[in-house]
């Protein structure tokens, strides 16, 4: 018997149970190869078809449209705050960023060594605890894109509607809220996310981009890192994160099987909305960081009135077997990381955890 946790995890974090026991079922045998999937050439049938079945599982999660390309690339979310100014921030244009948190902040910069990027608007005055207005009638006509980051793993918040950012394409750091939702992918012109929070394992970057920006991209640029190089070669340009990918597959399979992006965004309202009540009915003695608007549907975080009282909060809550709870360094207080594969019944345990923390101490 495993030991029992309540994985609260930021990223890496709580994966499907099914997607794991049946990793652990195929290990030794994957496919009734003798060797498991981590063995096999990454130009075997047997990989390859894994590798076009999450791409296929993919676009019909997403319903992504035939005027855009997957890639699955390494480097994690941080090698695209690169990748993306190198290829599309061509001379004599610029880029335009909302502000919404650390990952912009650091999306940003990457930008700025590249070319001309600038801040759009920004809610860093009020510690990021809302997701910024964006005035359509300041978007810039020269603008290369606008970017954003669609969930904001640190401060918690979220976009509940995005912005209209009209003929300039629209790019979206999807790392901690992709599939968790519907979304309508004609309206960007790329998505991006590390899958480690709702898509598998860390090791595999999803890239989605429109046709006609990757082939207009630059290409005066190393080899790997342009985005033609890997939609040419189907992403099989040098050797994949097979692994990483394999788990992914398996995980896009269980979404489905969970009625997809739509039976998911239910369920994870249902979570996020038993721990933000739990917020609102303490009385103050939780408070929560976001603004109820920007309130995130992934990372719930909120304060206790002392240093000290976070502390036993979260002392008592590991001795209980809550995994993860701590805030981010650069915010403090608490944060539940509740992405797609943390169930329900954990969000109940953290919730009675919540309320019976609190009658004791307050
Ligand atoms: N963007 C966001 C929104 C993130 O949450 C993270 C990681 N937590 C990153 C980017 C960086 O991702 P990676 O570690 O895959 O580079």
């Amino acid at each position: 018997m495993s030991k029992q946790v309540f994985n609260f995890n930021a990223g890496p974090s709580a994966l499907p149970k099914p997607v794991l026991e049946k990793a652990q079922e195929e290990l030794l045998n994957f496919g009734d190869s003798g060797m498991s999937v981590m063995e096999l050439s990454h130009r075997s049938k047997t990989y390859e078809a894994v590798h076009q079945e999450a791409k296929s599982l993919l676009t019909e999660l997403l319903e992504i449209p035939d005027n855009y390309e997957i890639l699955f690339l390494q480097g994690g979310a941080s090698l695209q705050f690169s990748m993306i100014p190198m290829n599309l921030l061509k001379e004599g244009k610029t880029a335009s960023f909302v502000m919404s948190g650390s990952w912009s902040e650091k999306a940003l910069k990457e930008a700025q060594l590249v070319g001309e990027a600038k801040i759009l608007s920004s809610s860093k005055d009020e510690n990021y605890r809302s997701i910024p207005e964006v005035n359509s009638s300041e978007i810039n006509a020269n603008d290369a894109y606008i970017h954003i980051t669609s969930n904001n793993t640190i401060f918690g918040t979220q976009w509940s509607t995005y912005p209209d950012t009209k003929d300039v394409p629209l790019i979206a750091d999807m790392s901690s809220d992709i599939l968790s939702r519907p979304i309508d992918v004609s309206k960007f012109g790329m998505i991006y996310a590390g899958a480690q929070k709702n898509l598998g394992p860390s090791g595999v970057t999803v890239v989605i981009i429109r046709k006609d920006l990757l082939e207009s991209a630059n290409d005066q640029i190393p080899t790997i890192l342009r985005y033609q190089t890997h939609a040419k070669a189907d992403s099989l340009y040098h050797t994949p994160p097979t692994f990483a990918i394999y788990m992914l597959r398996n995980v896009l399979q269980w979404v489905k099987d969970q009625g997809g992006a739509s039976g998911i965004a239910q369920a994870n309202a249902k979570k996020a909305q038993l721990l933000y009540a739990t917020i609102d009915e303490s009385n103050g003695f939780y408070t929560g960081h976001a603004t109820n608007e920007s309130r995130s549907h992934m990372n719930v975080t909120f304060t206790l009135k002392s240093e000290e009282l976070t502390k036993s909060f979260l002392s008592e809550a590991a001795e209980k077997g809550f995994v993860g709870l701590g805030g981010h360094r650069s915010v403090g207080g608490c944060r539940a990381s509740i992405y797609n594969a943390v169930p329900l019944e954990a969000c109940e345990a953290l919730r009675a955890f919540m309320v019976e923390f609190q009658n004791k101490h307050a």
